[in-house]
Parts: structure tokens; C-alpha cells; sequence
């Protein structure tokens, strides 16, 4: 047997017949881990990776800025990577009639691999490739609410697996959509980042619950989530376990967070009913992300991320998991671009007032 089969039960899960998750654990022909997650349990995943592949060159490293007090990761070899295959090349659909690609099988369901061309790599940390479906021509806004469960289920069980890594700090599942973002690959998938160093944003979020901490004796992201539903004119969706919201000091055209009503650090320990109702909701935001600019344009492109407490920090519990998705496009034709105040100096202009911006998210409900 090449790879080897591990039986996972999901948070809460007790094992009924279609609520399990069969995990199998697999190498490509480089070494890389394949990973592929099965809605069903008599699913056999045993294809071999005939690719006569070279190892892994990687030779990214972090370099520290003395100045910012920021990390940077330097990849050189990305310069080669794939960018814009034509569909009949594309490396995340199986394999199939001979054409082989980053997933030995014929089909699957959910395929999580190692990044062949990573910005993180070694002791400075793992990138992953998450495939959210094998039909290419898909989108996460076109997967049933049972895909997007098994996506979570594969999110929750990477940043799970990434926590024992010695060298990782934080894990950030995040999703690029659209090549007005940079995407490379048309077929439906994200990315996970396992950092070895807390990232400045989450540092930033650290710093300031602590001051909130000091100052008031609150936890901030409770009273955040707080503040926003008791004023109500930027409530997107207020779901029975999730809140959606544009932030009082939005930075982008379109930007929502999504926060559980029930804190919790990260999504290891996110529980049941919360588990079964995000697909629901985020399916449902996304769907009117794509609504946002009229009938006729082109599907809206997005940035989608978790943010989860690092590892191995005080008052770990006291962060809020909660997933940030904003679009750069600001019109049907226009996009926001990072220009001199906001790459120069880090303050954003944001051209769309969030409480407009939340209106038009309401508006355009299915
Ligand atoms: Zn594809």
C-alpha cells in the first residue's frame, strides 16, 4: 500500500452514516504530501503519481525588516511557477486519459497538497494548495453546502495537523478569486500559509485586544461584534450562530467579517451547530458578492481569509476566530488599487462608505 488511510470523526460527528470525513494521506512522486478528504467512507484513494518529477527545490527564506519590525518571505523560485495553463493543462483537475497532474487520482472531492512552488517552505513554514472541487470550471460560490462543509472539514483538520509543526506559528487558510487579484489558476482552490512567525496584522489585532484589555476590561472582539450588532446599520446577515458585518472602519469598497456568536480561537474549536451552519451563510454572502455590480459583470473578484490564533501565545483564548473577505473592484469597471497612501504609508482610502456598502449587500439578497 503506497499511502496510508486514517479515519477522522469532525468535531461532533458521531459517526452517522454521510456525516464522516475519510482522510487519506498519500506522497507525490517528490515527496510532497497529497492529502485528499471524501464525503464517503468506502472512497479508495490509491493512485500513484507516475511524474517524473525533481525534488523540491525551495529555497525560500524569511528576512526580518529592521525598520517595520516586519517579517518578508523571499522565494525566488516562484518566478518559474505556472501561470495561466490552458484548462486542458491545468495541474489541480485529476488526473485522467493519460494527462497527469498534481492529483494522481481520476476524481476526488476535496485534494489538499504541498505547494510545489512555495513562498514558505522547511523551517520557515509549509504552504498548501487547497482544491475545493475537481470540476474546473466551478466556482466556491457554486459548491453545495455539503462541499463547503467538507472544505471547512479540511480547513479545521490542516490547521489542527500544522499546530504539532515545530516551526509553525499561525496557520492562515485563506482563498484568492479572480486574476484581478493575481490568481494564477482558474480551477476553484485556496491556499494555506502555516507562517513560523506571527504575522503583522495579527499582531496588530494582539496589541490592541490587550489595550482594550487594560483599558476597559473587555475583550475587544466581543465588544466589536457587540458594538456593530446593537447599531445594526452594518449587519449584513445575523445568522442563529454567526454575525456578518461591514466594519465601522471598512478598508476596502466591499468587506465583510464573519464572526462566530460564540468566541472561540480558532477553527479546531469551532462546535457542531456552528460547523453546520456556516456553509449556509458564507455561500449566501459570497453569492451577493457576485450580485454586487449588476447581472452583466464579470464574477467579483475577492480575497477570503481566516484569522486564528497563533500558537503558543498568552491568552491565546481570548482571540476571536473570524473570516475577512473584501473584493478590490469598486465598481462594475473600476478597481481599487494600493497607490501612494496606502502601499506608501498603510491608510487606506476607502471610496465606498460602509454602511452604503452594507445596504447594497442587503439589497442584493437572494
Ligand atoms: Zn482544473
Amino acid at each position: 500500500m503506497f499511502g496510508y488511510v486514517e479515519w477522522w470523526f469532525g468535531a461532533g460527528r458521531t459517526g452517522d452514516k454521510g456525516l464522516t470525513v475519510k482522510k487519506t494521506t498519500t506522497r507525490l512522486a517528490d515527496g510532497r504530501e497529497l492529502i485528499y478528504y471524501d464525503s464517503r467512507d468506502d472512497t479508495v484513494r490509491d493512485a500513484v503519481d507516475q511524474r517524473p518529477l525533481d525534488p523540491m527545490a525551495s529555497a525560500s527564506e524569511t528576512r526580518r525588516d529592521p525598520l517595520l519590525g516586519e517579517h518578508i518571505a523571499v522565494a525566488s523560485h516562484r518566478q518559474a511557477r505556472t501561470y495561466h495553463p490552458p484548462a486542458d493543462q491545468c495541474p489541480l483537475c485529476p488526473s485522467h486519459d493519460g494527462r497527469l497532474s498534481e492529483i494522481p487520482d481520476s476524481d476526488y472531492d476535496v485534494a489538499v497538497f504541498e505547494n510545489r512552488f512555495p513562498s514558505l517552505s522547511g523551517d520557515t513554514g509549509r504552504c498548501e494548495v487547497v482544491c475545493f472541487t475537481s470540476d474546473h470550471d466551478s466556482s466556491f460560490a457554486a459548491l453545495t453546502p455539503a462541499q463547503v462543509r467538507l472544505v471547512l472539514d479540511a480547513w479545521t483538520d490542516r490547521t489542527a495537523d500544522l499546530s504539532q509543526h515545530p516551526a509553525v506559528k499561525q496557520v492562515y487558510c485563506f482563498e484568492n478569486r479572480g486574476k484581478e487579484i493575481g490568481v494564477t489558476l482558474d480551477h476553484p482552490h485556496g491556499q494555506i500559509y502555516a507562517y513560523p512567525f506571527i504575522t503583522p496584522r495579527t499582531e496588530q489585532m494582539l496589541r490592541a485586544a490587550e489595550q482594550h484589555r487594560e483599558s476597559t476590561g473587555g475583550n475587544l472582539f466581543d465588544d466589536t461584534v457587540e458594538a456593530e450588532r446593537a447599531d445594526g446599520r452594518r449587519i449584513v446577515l445575523d445568522g442563529e450562530h454567526w454575525t456578518a458585518f461591514v466594519p465601522y472602519a471598512a478598508h476596502w469598497p466591499y468587506e465583510v467579517h464573519l464572526y462566530p456568536k460564540r468566541r472561540v480561537p480558532d477553527l479546531p474549536a469551532l462546535d457542531e451547530p456552528a460547523l453546520a451552519e456556516f456553509p449556509h451563510l458564507y455561500l449566501e454572502i459570497l453569492r451577493r458578492f457576485d450580485r454586487l455590480f449588476g447581472p452583466d459583470a464579470p464574477p467579483t473578484p475577492y480575497v477570503a481569509g481566516w484569522h486564528q490564533a497563533p500558537f503558543g501565545i498568552d491568552r491565546r483564548s481570548e482571540f476571536a476566530l473570524h473570516l475577512e473577505l473584501f473584493t478590490i473592484r469598486r465598481t462594475a469597471d473600476k478597481l481599487k488599487f494600493l497607490a501612494g497612501s496606502e502601499s506608501g504609508m498603510d491608510v487606506f482610502i476607502n471610496d465606498v462608505p460602509p454602511e452604503a456598502a452594507a445596504q447594497r449587500l442587503r439589497d442584493v439578497a437572494s
